[in-house]
């Protein structure tokens, strides 16, 4: 385990009246896994719009690689290696799988590949491809590489936007809720891989209502709550104590 790679500094979003993040203080350590859970309306979605740049902070601060980066726009945020999922797959649904991976790196407004000359064009595109084909093996959906998006089904949709997600080389992906309304065994497959990319080097941060299909992946778990952090703990031990955390119970059972 290394240093810290991001950390938020007592955040707060408003939304006219409604603090809907409220002074959250996080710390993520790099390879880890970490986990904010929270029953709907905890301010977990808001909290990664806010780290990714998706919405302004009314005050606080989010560091990156001990770099301010706070209200820096999508586009920077991204540059700085930072990739994000969302709870609904961003695919181009009338696209293959493989184009949908192979647009990933493109961003309106970068026109990277255009600005590129011809023949280093080539070499990159093959790269992509490349890189492409390993990820959907990974993935386990290069069988499907000429399927339209669209047709694939709600899990293999899930799939294709981490493979998306990784085709960027990010240093921190930060994904919402991206086992929700996948069936279990499948979610399980989701999560031991993306396990795996903290041997990639990979920073996982996951968003999740629900804790037990996710809870013996992770390393670092803080539950949300009205906007702030309730509780959090790291390691086996740490973790057992926030699940055993009678709060934790109540904030459920109330929502
Ligand atoms: P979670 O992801 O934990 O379910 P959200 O971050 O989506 O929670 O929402 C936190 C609170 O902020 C909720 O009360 C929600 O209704 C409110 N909220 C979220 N987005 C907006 C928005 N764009 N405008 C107004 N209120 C919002
Ligand atoms: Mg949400």
């Amino acid at each position: 385990m290394g240093g810290t790679i991001l950390r938020t500094e007592n955040l707060v979003k408003t939304f006219g009246g409604l603090r809907a993040v409220d002074g959250v203080s996080i710390k993520v350590d790099e390879r880890t896994l970490t986990l904010i859970i929270g029953p709907n309306g905890s301010g977990k979605s808001t909290l990664i719009n806010v780290i990714t740049g998706f919405l302004k902070a009314d005050s606080g601060r989010v560091l990156f690689k001990g770099e301010d980066i706070t209200n820096m726009p999508p586009n920077e945020v991204y540059r700085q290696g930072i990739v994000r999922t969302f709870q609904t797959p961003q695919l181009l649904k009338s696209l293959t799988v493989l184009e949908n991976m192979l647009i990933a790196n493109v961003h309106p407004g970068e026109g990277v590949i255009s600005a590129l000359r011809k023949s280093q064009w080539l070499e990159t595109e093959e790269e992509y491809v490349e890189r492409a084909w390993e990820l959907l093996k990974f993935l386990k959906l290069d069988h499907l590489w000429d399927r339209p998006a669209g047709s694939l089904s709600g899990g293999q949709m899930k799939l294709l936007e981490i493979g998306r997600a990784l085709m960027t080389e990010p240093e921190l992906i930060v994904m919402d809720e991206p086992v929700a309304g996948v069936a279990p065994s499948l979610a399980h497959d989701i999560l031991q891989k993306l396990v795996s990319l903290k041997e990639q080097g990979i920073t996982v941060l996951l968003i999740e209502h629900r804790l037990d299909i996710v809870l013996g992946y992770v390393d670092h778990l803080y539950v949300m709550f009205n906007g702030k952090v309730l509780t959090e703990g790291k390691g086996r031990v740490g973790i057992e104590r926030v699940v055993n955390d009678p709060r934790v119970a109540e904030i459920y059972m109330g929502g």
